[in-house]
């Protein structure tokens, strides 16, 4: 392990890493819509051996600063993220923003900072005004503050108290009555400002589940160009838990025609959740994970860094499953807010 200046406007560790170590860098916690603590999160990973994990919750970095210490303890490098709902041609993108820990005080990361405080004040705007609707409408939550357990009220505590008060089946039918009593239950921010803050606070910014269709939907070649031309976007997040090959090496292959970095996530939310992290080989997310202070060890001669068949996890393209008659088990609060559309 050495010591060298990251371009951070700090002085931090890198740390170098077999290049088939397990890695994972989309994940979540009970910040923002997972059941993740960190604890339990760091101590799943450190058991299977994860090397780097990076913490994405939604719209907050609550999480981080308690990963990395934990990780230290366990020989996990937690790298500091975030994924961000952002407003980009009248629809949202998640963004998954890397490299800038919530504890900066310098006043390159100010920026990013305020942006983080700006969409977490207006997501506890957004459930105070839905919890009053909801009561308002004769349905009480006497739970609100059970539900929340010492977290700032954001607007999925208010929709899984409704839930569990019974008023309402699942997420879904939660966030269309929000809407229907004339609230919302999301917040977003402008993409250009997150990607240009992230920059100047020495960070990289790559496009979450490109290929997903369900969620905040497919993100197609020509939007990944206009975003890359207005924006400067770095990376794509080619590896991702709901993947065939054929879209890993459609994404990968649309990265590597821009310059783009590749990043690699299972987006768990909790235990099994809807899957738990997954060991993706560093190898494939050299590029960022290099940007990140984390160097990989060579790979033998000649031996590829990904090919069809090397993922034994990696999901086998099906015909459409037919609709599940109770999709909640699957649901998290973002998916709503994009089945929904920008309540
Ligand atoms: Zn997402
Ligand atoms: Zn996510």
């Amino acid at each position: 392990m050495t010591i060298s200046s990251n371009g951070l406007g700090a002085v931090s560790e890198r740390v170098t890493i077999p290049a088939r170590a397990p890695v994972d860098l989309h994940l979540h916690t009970l910040a923002s819509d997972g059941a993740w603590t960190p604890s339990a999160l760091i101590d799943h990973l450190a058991n299977r051996g994860f090397r780097v994990a990076a913490v994405c919750d939604h719209d907050t970095q609550r999480s981080v600063g308690q990963a990395i210490e934990l990780g230290k303890m366990r020989g996990v490098h937690v790298i500091p993220g975030v994924e961000v709902t952002c407003s980009w041609n009248d629809r949202q993108l998640h963004i998954l923003c890397y490299g800038v820990r919530p504890d900066r005080t310098d006043a390159d990361a100010a920026g990013f900072l305020a942006l983080m405080r700006q969409i977490d004040l207006q997501l506890q705007d957004n459930a105070a005004d839905a919890a009053r609707r909801i009561e308002a409408d004769g349905k009480p939550l006497p739970n609100l503050e059970t539900v929340q357990a010492g977290r700032p009220l954001w607007p999925f505590h208010v929709l899984s108290a409704a839930i569990e008060m019974k008023h309402v089946p699942n997420l879904t039918k939660a966030a269309e009555l929000v809407v229907a009593l004339g609230g919302t239950f999301t917040a977003d921010l402008p993409l250009g400002d997150v990607v240009a803050a992230t920059h100047r606070a020495g960070g990289v910014c790559s496009i979450a589940h490109p290929g997903r269709a369900d969620a905040v939907g497919i993100v197609s070649e020509a939007d990944i160009d206009r975003i890359v031309a207005e924006t400067g976007m770095d990376g794509l997040e080619a590896h991702y838990r709901s993947y065939s090959d054929q879209q890993t090496a459609l994404y990968r292959r649309l990265a590597e025609e821009r310059g783009m970095f590749v990043s690699v996530g299972s987006d768990s939310h909790a235990p099994h959740r809807p899957v738990n992290p997954r060991p993706w080989h560093a190898v494939w997310a050299r590029d960022l994970l290099n940007r990140l202070g984390v160097d990989l060890l060579p790979l033998p001669d000649g031996e590829p860094d990904w090919i069809f068949g090397m993922d034994p996890e990696v999901a086998v393209p099906a015909p459409e499953p037919p609709p599940s008659p109770d999709p909640e088990p699957m649901e998290t609060e973002a998916d709503v807010a994009a089945k929904l559309g920008d309540a």
